[in-house]
């Protein structure tokens, strides 16, 4: 076996693991002596390659096709979109493949030794990666940084049928089904569904708790419940799938629950998004001393070091929430710890986002946990009807709620739904890190017209300085 030895080895390369393996090359400054493992051909992670760039890349056309049908009856009209599923999924392609090559160039450009195959410890210094084809070299390092995300929960009973797919398989876009289940009302399965609703599926969508993006406050999520009435075929609430049967004509899917229709129903394509689970129960963590928690998470301390000094495990497979913007900052923190620097991982706030139609945006604490803490609160919520980039772009059911501390003033959470929400939250989000109260946010001058001026003005209206709503008697 081909052995290589070096300082700081990174398995796996999300945004999380090339984020560590790229920061400790700079930070080293030693050639060849950072080793990133991967076990696909490209890097990236299921970010960049099967999650949010495919993805995003999908919901702009989607978005695009929404536009051009909203703007029929205000004066121009195309005829309805010819859907190229071949030179979409090429676009996608094209898109992804720009990144992954950029993300070569830059571990080139640092000198990370970058290997392909799958990575399993071997003991708390080494460990063993074996490529699809060919010899397996044996890593032995100094410091190891785990990386290795988190894969699609299975439901047990769904049949092995190509036409049931996880959201990779529904970005791969096979086909358009003409009905098609989303099983999970989470981020994934509303976001998906945007899309193949977009391209023309008729949608249904059941889910097993009482909201839509359970996570988030229900005014917030309410824009988007409105559009999936408009644009669904059903919303099965508080029901899950009982049985499904696959048959050459359709996929016949009996429910029960609240909402469950009596008799089963026919589907052309299934997609099951009923949330993720980390990856860390599939590298022989053992090996090195190492095991998870009830969660399945390898637990961490705040400068990402696990129970094993030179080992620190990052981003999904660490620790809720699973996100590209959480692991990111964690691998920079790793990185860094790995290399004898005093970081720690103290982002207090990690925003959410929910590329629907209409966007869902949230920081902070949301209301509904507030209340459960019995933490009191004043809450202001500016309608996006009453502004005028939002009326300009045809959309007024957008809304931009903060949620205050009556003493300090200070923001404590926000929701934003609306297009563009989860650019926006971004203003919010340095706001409450920088301990801003809603003075400083109102007296900061926004450009006019923008969907940035409802932040200020959720702020005015709090302060009772608003002259863009009706007068206001607090
Ligand atoms: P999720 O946890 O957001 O949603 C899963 C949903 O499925 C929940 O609403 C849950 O109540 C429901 N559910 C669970 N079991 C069910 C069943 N048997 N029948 C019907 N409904 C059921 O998970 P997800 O949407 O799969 O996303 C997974 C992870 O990926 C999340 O951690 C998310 O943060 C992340 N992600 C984020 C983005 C983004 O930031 N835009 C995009 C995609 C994924």
């Amino acid at each position: 076996m081909k052995e290589l030895n070096v300082e700081i080895a990174v398995l796996g390369s999300g945004p999380g693991g090339y984020t560590a393996a790229f920061r400790a090359a700079d930070l080293l400054k030693k050639p060849g002596q950072v080793a990133l493992i991967e076990r696909y051909p490209d890097l990236g992670g299921v970010c960049l390659n099967i999650g949010c760039i495919p993805s995003k890349t999908l919901l702009h056309v989607s978005e695009t096709i929404r536009s051009t049908e909203k703007l029929k009856t205000k004066g121009l009209s195309w005829d309805n979109p010819v859907i190229d599923l071949a030179q979409l999924r090429a676009h996608k392609k094209a898109v992804v493949g720009q990144l992954t090559s950029g993300l070569s160039a830059l571990a080139k450009a640092r000198q990370v030794n970058v290997l392909q195959g799958t990575g399993i410890l071997n003991d708390p210094h080494s460990l063993i990666v074996t490529p699809r084809d060919g010899e397996p070299t044996k890593i032995i390092f100094k410091k190891l940084i785990l990386a290795v995300g988190s894969r699609p929960i299975k439901l047990p009973f769904l049949p092995t049928d190509s036409r049931i797919v996880d959201s990779t398989g529904a970005l791969n876009l096979p086909f358009i089904p003409k009905k098609m289940l989303v099983i999970g009302g989470g981020i994934i399965g509303m976001e998906m569904a945007s899309i193949y609703s977009a391209l023309g599926s008729k949608i249904t969508i059941v889910e097993l708790g009482s909201q839509l993006i359970p996570s988030a406050d229900e005014d917030i999520v309410k824009p988007l419940v409105k559009f999936a009435q408009q644009h669904y075929e059903s919303i099965l609430m508080q029901t899950k799938v009982k049985n499904v049967i696959a048959k050459k004509e359709g996929l016949l899917v009996s429910f029960e629950g609240v909402d469950a229709p009596k008799e089963s129903v026919n589907y052309d394509m299934i997609l099951s998004a009923v949330g993720r689970r980390p990856n860390g129960d599939l590298i022989g963590l053992e090996k090195a001393g190492l095991r998870l928690n009830q969660r399945g998470f390898i637990e961490v301390d705040d400068q990402q070091r696990t129970v094993v000094e030179h080992i620190f495990a990052i981003g999904d497979c660490a620790s809720d929430p699973m996100l590209a913007h959480k692991a990111i900052p964690e691998g920079k923190v790793a990185a860094e710890v790995a290399c004898g620097l005093p970081s720690a991982f103290l982002g207090r706030l990690i925003s959410s986002v929910a590329y629907t139609d209409p966007e869902i945006a949230w920081v902070g604490q949301t209301e509904r946990q507030l209340k459960k803490d019995n933490i009191p609160y004043e809450k202001s919520v500016f309608p996006w009807a009453a502004n005028g980039r939002s009326l300009a772009l045809g959309r007024q059911d957008g809304l931009t709620k903060l949620l205050f501390d009556p003493k300090t003033k200070h923001i404590l959470g926000a929701g934003i739904a609306g297009p563009h929400a989860g650019d926006l939250i971004a203003e919010i989000t340095l706001a409450i890190e920088m301990g801003c109260v809603a003075e400083d946010l109102a007296l900061t001058i926004h450009p006019h017209p923008t969907l940035s001026e409802t932040i200020a003005q959720s702020c005015e209206a709090f302060e009772g300085t608003i002259t863009d709503l009706m007068p206001m008697h607090r």
